[in-house]
């Protein structure tokens, strides 16, 4: 299930060794690594849980669907498309519901609506207007769940958008090599990575670098800087490895479904500068493609254990022709963006 917000109750029903077995609900099962684990014998549990009534409101930024809850209770959530949606799982909860106050100033949600879907798992349904998923985050004020959801930009120029662009590794973090030279791909990240950022500001967008020098920075960290940085979308550039020699390419890669156009836009125009398609990858389990706040793409430029794709990354002009083509990439995106509403 990946991420766990803080201070959520749970049942300890079974233990491992380095993790407990927690109860979601009736017939759902999680494990929590015991250092994740906090005993509150204050808590006297509940025989059901139920939701109250939610509100659905925005900002100049954001719109907000809050759900009040008789506990900080687990959930889920998933991305769906055509039309885009977001749907949350709440375990745990049984429905007491009849009261969904929607105000004018929610403008990205076009309807919300709920579901008990199991006897103590409540589903809560927010369809979007728009077709791209442009980021959401959840967590808890009080007993409160927020549903907190990043609308489109109305201006969808690249010189409005603000773009974390992140070199992959570094410090004591080499990466993979080069079969031939050995060449170390954190250097390669960096290099690429900067052209990029110089692309971009030619182009009057803003950007935001996890790093600008030879420095280790771990994943948590890199993903708390990220989400401080509160980009519109993130680039992550890395160098791949295989233990096949042949295989050579670029890659795009995405964990959630709402986030994959902009990792196919990118593929599609490397593919325009005659780089050798490899594939565009989805469910990727990689660190900075977790966050749901920002849309995200690992770009796997080309590998370093294949003779013909390292010649290519040790070439400079190559690494300009890399970020003319991912701005390209975010351009023809950013247009489809432009006509597609739901
Ligand atoms: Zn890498």
């Amino acid at each position: 299930m990946t991420y766990l917000d803080t201070g959520i109750v749970l049942k300890v029903i079974d233990s491992t060794i380095g993790n407990y077995k927690v109860q979601l609900s009736k017939d759902h099962l999680a494990y929590l690594p015991k250092s994740n684990f906090k005993k509150d014998s204050t808590i006297k549990l509940e025989s059901y849980y139920l939701t109250s009534s939610w509100m659905v409101n925005g900002d100049d930024k954001f719109d907000y669907v809050n759900i009040s809850l008789d506990e900080k209770l687990p959930y889920r959530s998933m991305q769906l498309i055509n039309p885009s949606k977001i749907v949350v799982d709440i375990f745990g909860a049984t429905s007491n519901t009849n009261w969904i106050t929607q105000r004018l100033s929610a403008k990205e949600i076009k309807n919300v609506y709920q579901e008990q879907i199991e006897d103590d798992v409540f589903r809560v349904t927010i369809e979007l207007r728009h077709q791209q998923h442009w980021g959401y985050s959840i967590y808890y004020a009080d007993k409160r769940l927020i549903i907190k959801i990043k609308r489109q930009p109305q201006d969808l120029s690249l010189e409005n958008m603000k773009i974390a662009v992140d070199a992959g590794h570094g410090g004591n973090n080499n990466g993979t090599s080069g079969i031939k030279t050995g060449i170390l791909e954190k250097n390669y990240t960096l290099l690429i990575a900067k052209q990029l950022e110089k692309a971009l500001l030619d182009k009057d967008a803003k950007v935001f670098m996890t790093r600008t020098k030879d420095e280790s920075i771990g994943m948590i960290e890199r993903t708390e800087m990220i989400k401080a940085a509160d980009p519109d979308f993130l680039i992550s550039i890395h160098l791949n490895s295989s233990v096949k020699d042949s295989i050579q390419g670029v890659s795009t890669y995405y964990r959630y479904i709402g986030f994959r156009p902009l990792s196919q836009y990118i593929l599609e125009s490397m593919l325009k500068a005659g780089l050798t398609e490899f594939g565009n990858v989805g469910s990727f389990n990689f660190a900075l493609n977790g966050p749901t706040d920002y849309p995200n793409c690992l770009v796997e430029v080309a590998f370093l254990s294949n003779k013909d794709d390292e010649k290519l990354i040790l070439d400079p002009e190559f690494h300009k022709v890399v970020a003319t083509q991912i701005v390209e990439g975010i351009k023809e995106w950013l247009k489809s963006c432009k006509k597609d509403d739901n």
